[in-house]
């Protein structure tokens, strides 16, 4: 655990989170400033800065996040009619929390992907 990150603290429980699901290795909960109806963040809990360091150090981690994503967008009722997956990566990518996390957005069209 990294005392200065945020979501090794909301893994640990030190800060609360509206969690939605939880596995020994995964945490979701959801997004303090939701963009859409459902904005879950979905985050292992041991520390990885990002989507390419998980699956370097660890690629059953990273199955393991991706298995709790297909778990939260069931749960949330968006299988139906689809969602999206996003993992910002570094700066360029607009990652503003450097602890790995998949967003699961849906609830509504989001229409194209926009750069
Ligand atoms: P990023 O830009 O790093 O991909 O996304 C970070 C996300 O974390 C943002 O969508 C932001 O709203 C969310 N966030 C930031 N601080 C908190 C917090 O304390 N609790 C929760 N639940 N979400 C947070």
């Amino acid at each position: 655990m990294d005392n200065d990150c945020l979501f090794c603290r909301i893994a640990a429980g030190e800060i609360p989170a509206a969690v939605v699901h939880e596995t020994d290795t995964t945490l979701a909960f959801r997004d303090i400033d939701p963009k859409a109806p459902v904005h879950v963040l979905v985050i292992p809990k041991a520390h990885h800065p990002d989507v390419a360091a998980i699956a370097t150090a660890d690629p059953k981690a990273a199955a393991d996040l991706l298995a709790a994503v297909a778990a939260v967008a069931e749960a949330e009722g968006l299988l139906a009619d689809g969602y999206r997956l996003i993992f910002n990566s570094g700066v360029n990518g607009g990652q503003e929390v450097f602890h790995v996390h998949a967003h699961v957005v849906g609830g509504k069209p989001l229409g194209p992907m926009v750069a």
